[in-house]
């Protein structure tokens, strides 16, 4: 998901008296929470397929579904758990075709026992029949739900987006960063005047004869939250993008009939641009057997899996391109190739994703375009928690900036890598890069699958590289809440200059300083150097704007304009 000044708080939601008085009607806590960790029974299933068919009924805001769910025991297991919003009424479930009467469904979390306790090895196929109003998001995507909207022409324009509070909004699923189903196969029934456009290739669509048509899907191994519903009175743009890897991508584009042609155009046009910068930088395209695909949503944006939401209007902004497109584009290597294995390594989606922005704007425009995207996210950070706790969290409590880095899980992380790169060199860091998303350092298509990492899996990635131990490095930044600061001392020509960090470890990344002009490399061993200077030289640290570090011109602005 992109940022804006204010996230969405699910806890604020949870809290209204608005729906505080309709809560027999209204998804529970648990629902809202995303991330929570995995029961017993989840822990002894591999999740083969979801077979999901919706029917989405515009004039009354719900839907029908069926999901038809494929698990492999790996260990002895009695039951199936999984977890669906309790608004929906379940009509039946079947275990392997066999009637389950004593389910049940207390707050969402639906735990089906089995006729017949399976053995590791075997397999159980769970369908579920339920129908009724999805949870509606109130300002989507910060807080997630359903958008059921009207186009400009007047017919239903209706677009899901469940981050925050994830998949069990409208499927039945593990909703935590694990609980990616090997495949999941999508029929979509909606009135035959608009499209159904989803994750993964299309397996074509039959009319139904009776006003609707089902839109048949299937994708390979989506992110939880990237399985996603998008409904409208669309026009499909088509193209094939070659591939530097030799493969051939397949392009889509839903815009809606109303937009405005050579608009959509123009940024249909940036897509081989950005594949171009994407495969150049970390390596193949992770979907190119499926679609580099977009659809234009009446909400900003998110990464769902080969079919990115869009609903940044076309808007033009002096960057040379469009950064919502390019964000979000940006996750399907940082969040649906590579996904975090917890909520707490989210930097590992928003913050690499986020700095793909700089540095495109450096492939396009240049060492200033780049250097202005990085200043202003610079000014944003809150330093008020660590990017990463080192502990399970779920999704609320690392996005509410009361709770957790928000935020900076963006910027600050950008920042981080940027600091990185710069600290350990290109070769080294985009190699870094290379094994996070792909699990090795030379993907090709077809030669690696959608992988989980965790944060220390990247700092001993980091350090493999590199052959050194920048345990440190990933400390101050990474796990302290306040900045590195650089302290400097002058005594008469005698200049001092120390790393202050958030423990008192050792720090010692090297800096450049300018002393009258003449610039100075100091390696920092220990987290110190000491040099001289002329009594009345002037000094200025870190000219290029290479370490990220802590400002007090910055944080006596931000006390000033909260007071
Ligand atoms: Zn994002």
């Amino acid at each position: 998901m992109r940022p804006l000044a204010a996230l969405c708080l699910t806890t604020a939601l949870l809290s209204s008296p608005v729906l505080a008085q309709e809560a027999a009607r209204e998804s529970t806590a648990f629902t809202l929470s995303s991330g929570t960790a995995r029961t017993a029974e989840q822990l002894a299933l591999r999740f083969d397929k979801a077979d999901l068919s919706f029917k989405l009924l515009p004039e009354t805001q719900s839907l029908e579904g069926v999901a038809v769910l494929d698990f492999t025991a790996t260990a002895p297991v009695a039951a199936v758990v999984v977890e669906l919003d309790a608004v929906f009424a379940i009509a039946a479930v079947t275990v392997n075709d066999q009637a389950v009467a004593d389910w049940s469904n207390p707050e969402g979390r639906l735990t089906i026992p089995l006729p017949r306790p399976l053995a590791a090895g075997e397999t159980a196929s769970v369908r579920i029949a339920y129908a009724g109003r999805p949870h509606q998001a109130k300002r989507a995507p910060w807080d997630g739900g359903f958008v059921w909207t009207t186009a400009p022409d007047g017919q239903p324009w209706i677009a899901s987006a469940v981050q925050g509070e994830g998949c069990d909004l409208f499927w039945p699923c593990i909703d935590h960063p694990r609980g990616e189903p090997e495949r999941v196969d999508l029929h979509i029934t909606v009135p035959s005047a608009l499209s159904a456009p989803a994750n993964g290739r299309f397996l074509g669509k039959t009319d139904n004869g009776d006003g609707t048509t089902t839109w048949n899907w299937t994708a390979r191994q989506p992110d939880t939250y990237a399985v996603s519903l998008n409904v409208g009175p669309y026009v499909e743009m088509a193209a094939d993008y070659q591939s530097r890897f030799g493969n051939v991508i397949p392009l889509r584009f839903w815009r809606l009939a109303s937009a405005d042609p050579a608009k959509a155009k123009s940024l249909f046009d940036e897509f081989p641009q950005m594949l171009d910068f994407y495969e150049a930088t970390l390596g193949p395209f992770p979907f190119g057997d499926e679609k580099m695909g977009v659809v234009e949503t009446p909400h900003l944006g998110m990464e769902h899996q080969t079919i990115n939401a869009y609903g940044n209007g076309y808007k033009l902004d002096g960057k040379g391109y469009d950064w919502l497109l390019q964000h979000e584009l940006a996750h399907e290597w940082f969040g649906n190739q590579m996904t975090n294995a917890d909520w707490d390594d989210m930097w590992l989606h928003e913050g690499f994703g986020t700095y793909m922005q700089p540095l495109y704007a450096r492939w396009l425009n240049g060492e200033r375009a780049m250097q202005a995207e990085l200043q202003t996210m610079r000014l944003t950070l809150a330093n008020r928690f660590p990017v990463v706790s080192g502990r399970p969290q779920d999704a609320a409590t690392v996005y509410d900036a009361e709770t957790g880095p928000a935020l900076d899980l963006y910027y600050k992380g950008a920042l981080i890598a940027h600091t990185l790169r710069l600290h350990i060199g290109d070769d080294a860091f985009y190699e870094s890069l290379r094994r996070l998303v792909y699990g090795r350092p030379d993907p090709q298509p077809g030669n690696f699958q959608p992988r989980y990492a965790t944060t220390p899996e990247y700092v001993a990635i980091v350090n493999e590289v590199t052959g050194r131990d920048l345990g440190w490095f990933f400390d101050a930044y990474l796990y302290q809440a306040a900045l590195p600061e650089l302290v400097m001392a002058r005594d008469g020509e005698r200049v001092t200059l120390e790393w202050k960090t958030g423990n008192g470890r050792p720090f010692p990344l090297p800096v450049e300083v300018e002393v009258d002009g003449a610039l100075l490399t100091l390696p920092m061993t220990d987290g110190r150097a000491v040099f001289t200077a002329p009594e009345g030289a002037h000094i200025l640290l870190d000219p290029g704007s290479k370490v990220l570090r802590r400002r007090e011109y910055l944080e006596v602005w931000k006390a000033s304009t909260a007071a």
